[in-house]
């Protein structure tokens, strides 16, 4: 455990002895008159004057802009006079009289209550600074000195494992991932059974995954099972305005790391950091690459009995500097897959222990509904599903509930208010169903899970494709069906309505993507004009503008760009063909869409059902 540092004194506490302190001067100065007199009589200063020129009064006490007075029968009197005016002023200065006159002294107190205030917001900010070093400094644990301005120190925190849970069981899914892990942990446990045997336990482990994989609450996991000082740091942090803070945060970091050995130091999200060094043109990047040194620097200089374990996490390994995966660097990577089918259903499990599901939920059709969910998207659709069910004033979570969310979730909420023209429905309807013809009938398109023309997020309306299994690669073919079905609905617009409309958008540009890719990346080109090559377009930024490098000639850019467009012409082909051959039952299943606003994927087959026994 790292050395306890002193306990800290709330500052309120320093606050709290200003004020007494400066209530203190106030009473003695005589300001506030706690045992106020009575029975006192407010007179103009006038009529004061009169009673002293008539010798009607025993005292005259004169404290700042108050006159306080006594009569010979002992009436007590007050006035108020200018702050300017002196006894002289006022003539009680007639020395015939024997009334006794006698001026307070105000100003030995108003001087201490002037100085305190005027001190009083310096030493706020005295007290503050302390403050905020403190804290700079002792979220280290360790964090000796700092000083005033602890900006280079680290801001790792320090999991508390009384506060922080986490534990493998936590993790549901990802057993690959979680077995390299524990094997980490494990070597922190006992190091010396590993070092007997010769073995060398990584210095790095790189956690790459999606992003809502897990890869965050694995390391957190981690914290919880190992029984040594877990420094967690994300890469964001590193990066501040003032320049060379990232690289003595590393520094430290890694200092109070190695100083409670055997420990584990997290990094998150370390693409912030660690992104190919000399791509910024203008030296704008200089901040990232000091760090990055540091980094590798610190990961160089400490050697491999020190049993100090460094894990990164990132969604971006593409963009990790090459130096960062080097040998005895984060030579270790382990990939958290987004969760199959068994993993879904597991997720979900762990996600529903808290919440009542009614009798019969069947978490596996879940899971069997959400391919290419995340952990995280499933642990959305788990509290969607409960936010339904609070909503509808049920006492359980229902599948209902949960088919609701699972919607939700993947297509952004319905949006029933938006005004929507009877004219603009109409042709949101066919639109849709075009989508969904076109895709049904291709050969390796996904099967159509339902239609619906309410708007969900920024869509008018979906046609939602359900993939039955988890796939892993995908076929030329497929991704042509695909760019088929994508057509269909800007197809059934001009079909029936004889133009498009701007709806379509999203679709061309998906298309586009899809064509793109196929020949840009995975060389399904025509192999006499392009060829299996894979032609890379880079963007690089100088002076915060973009721009674009190719590393092919411009006479290959005008050969790619021909065969997108053949694709795309073909997918389009393709698709009207098929949507003309069955024009009227488009017509058909958008008239009832219209009526019904939404089709599932049961009413949807049942027209094909029809359609064969007629034949
Ligand atoms: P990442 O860091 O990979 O982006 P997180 O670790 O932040 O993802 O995951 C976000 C949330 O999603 C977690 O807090 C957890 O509730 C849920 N989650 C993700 N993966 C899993 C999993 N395998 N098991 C259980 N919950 C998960
Ligand atoms: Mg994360
Ligand atoms: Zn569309």
């Amino acid at each position: 455990m790292p050395k306890n540092a002193p306990k800290k004194t709330n500052p309120f506490v320093y606050l709290f002895i200003i004020a007494l302190i400066g209530a203190a001067f106030a009473l003695f100065s005589g300001d506030m008159n706690l045992l106020g007199p009575q029975q006192v009589e407010e007179i103009p200063i006038t009529r004061l004057m009169e009673k002293y020129e008539n010798n009607q009064l025993k005292t005259v006490e004169i404290k700042d802009n108050q006159v306080l007075a006594e009569s010979l029968e002992g009436e007590m009197f007050r006035s108020y006079k200018e702050p300017t005016a002196n006894i002289q002023d006022l003539g009680f200065n007639d020395l015939t009289k024997d009334t006794s006159v006698e001026v307070i002294d105000t100003s030995g107190g108003k001087m201490w209550m002037n100085i305190l205030i005027g001190v009083a917001p310096f030493l706020l900010l005295v007290f503050f600074l302390i403050f905020l070093s403190r804290r700079a400094a002792g979220s280290m644990g360790g964090g000796e000195g700092g000083g005033p301005f602890g900006f280079g120190k680290s801001k790792a925190k320090i999991y508390d494992k009384t506060k922080h849970r986490t534990k493998f069981t936590d993790v549901a899914g990802a057993q690959e991932a979680k077995d390299e892990v524990v094997e980490v942990v494990d070597f922190l446990k006992n190091p010396k059974k590993y070092l007997k045997m010769g073995a060398k336990i990584p210095k790095g482990i790189l956690l790459v995954g999606a992003p809502g994989t897990g890869k965050t609450l694995l390391a957190r996991a981690i914290a919880g099972e190992a029984d040594v000082p877990f420094f967690s740091v994300s890469g964001s942090e590193f990066v501040e305005m003032f320049v060379g803070v990232g690289a003595s945060r590393v520094r430290d970091l890694f200092k109070s790391a190695k100083r409670n050995a055997p420990a584990i130091i997290f990094i998150d999200e370390i693409d912030a950091i660690g992104k190919q060094r000399g791509q910024g043109m203008g030296g704008g990047h200089d901040e990232r690459e000091q760090t990055l040194n540091q980094i590798l620097t610190e990961l160089d200089g400490f050697d491999p009995d020190t049993s100090l374990i460094v894990i990164a996490a990132t969604n971006r390994p593409d963009v990790l500097d090459k130096a960062l995966l080097r040998p005895g660097r984060f030579d270790r990577r382990v990939h958290i897959d987004m969760p199959d089918m068994d993993a879904r259903a597991q997720i979900l499990e762990l996600h529903a222990k808290n919440k009542t599901l009614s009798k019969g939920v069947d978490l596996k059709k879940v899971a069997s509904q959400t391919v290419g969910f995340s952990g995280a998207d499933l642990e959305n659709v788990m509290n969607e599903a409960a936010i339904l069910a609070v909503k509808k004033q049920q006492k359980t979570v229902t599948q209902a509930n949960l088919n609701e969310a699972v919607e939700k979730v993947s297509m952004g909420p319905e949006r029933r208010s938006r005004r929507i023209t009877p004219s603009e429905r109409k042709i949101i309807a066919h639109h849709e169903v075009g989508h969904a013809i076109a895709g049904h009938f291709t050969e390796n398109g996904e099967p159509v899970h339902k239609i619906s023309i309410i708007s969900r997020g920024s869509a008018l309306g979906v046609t939602w494709f359900l993939p039955e299994e988890d796939k892993y690669l995908m076929s030329e073919q497929k991704m042509k069906d695909e760019m088929t079905s994508l057509h269909g609905g800007r197809v059934a617009e001009r079909l029936i309505f004889g133009q498009t409309t701007s709806g379509a958008s999203n679709d061309l540009e998906r298309i586009s993507r899809i064509a793109r890719s196929m020949i840009m990346t995975y060389g399904m080109g025509d192999q006499k004009k392009i060829g299996p090559v894979v032609f890379a377009e880079k963007s690089k930024s100088y002076a915060g503008l973009d721009f674009h490098e190719k590393d092919f000639s411009e006479a290959t850019a005008r050969a790619i760009d021909q065969e997108v467009q053949r694709f795309v012409l073909e997918a389009e082909k393709e698709c009207e063909k098929t949507l003309k051959k069955h024009l009227p039952l488009l017509k058909k299943i958008a008239t009832d869409l219209l009526e019904k606003e939404n089709l599932s994927r049961e009413e949807f087959l049942a027209y094909f059902e029809t359609q064969k026994k007629k034949v």
